[in-house]
């Protein structure tokens, strides 16, 4: 093989490493975005649980201030009842008291059913809190997973920018530039093995002269129909 070839292949492995690198490390700060969202998410229900259990406490004092309303009125009732002469009147007010000692136990009943409520909400509160623990934690560990994957990558583009620029440098020019231009427009592949005498790049079927060329080693071959260089592995 043509020792410029050589020269490019390594080229186009670097070349190759250097895209996944950065294709890699662009997903870095969508996946670490992800994370976070988890633990927002998370946090979140666990707030909105606390806000339902609040919710529900709030209505219950206030149901308890309502029947305590209803107790000093019918303290009131009973007070004037003493001072009633009338039969109706005294009937009259006999079934407002009743009707407000009705009420009270409407309004414990309801307020049993919300302490009830209360008491069957406690576990999801918890299990949201033990949640957004696990949660918290894991993220933190995802998180400094990534950013040390990203300080490693940035380090290994470093290294692989390095020995770009020294392949550039010995780099024979003509050649240099068809592939930088090959590489700009396949974006995967500039140079290319024959396999079965088919391009490896469009696979399509070549030419015995072309293969023929390729294999002399005499100079660089083009596939003529995708245009990428093309070398003969070593049999
Ligand atoms: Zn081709």
């Amino acid at each position: 093989m043509l020792p410029s070839l050589e020269h490019l292949l390594v080229l186009q492995d670097r070349d190759r490493r250097i895209a996944s690198l950065k294709a890699e490390t662009a997903r870095i700060p969508q996946e670490i975005a992800a994370v976070l969202k988890r633990v927002q998410d998370e946090s979140a229900r666990l707030e909105a649980a606390k806000f339902q259990l609040k919710q529900i406490e709030a209505d219950r004092k206030k149901l308890e201030i309502d029947a305590d309303g209803k107790r000093t009125q019918i303290n009131k009732y009973l007070i004037q009842l003493n001072q009633i002469k009338s039969n109706t009147e005294y009937q009259a007010l006999l079934k407002e008291i009743n009707n407000a000692e009705q009420e009270i136990v409407h309004l414990e009943d309801v307020e049993l059913e919300l302490m009830e409520k209360n008491e069957q909400l406690q576990p999801l509160l918890k299990q949201e809190q033990v949640q957004l623990k696990e949660i918290s934690a894991n993220g933190e560990a995802e998180q400094a997973e990534l950013k040390h994957r990203a300080q490693t990558a940035e380090q290994e583009l470093a290294q692989l920018q390095r020995e770009r620029e020294a392949l550039v440098a010995q780099a024979d020019a003509d050649v240099l530039a068809r592939y930088d231009r090959l590489m700009k427009s396949k974006s995967d592949f500039a140079i290319v093995p024959i396999l079965h005498g088919n391009c490896g790049g469009c696979h399509l079927n070549l030419p015995p002269q072309v293969v023929h060329n390729a294999k002399n080693g005499g100079d660089v071959v083009s596939c003529d129909y995708c245009g990428r260089i093309l070398y003969c592995q070593a049999q």
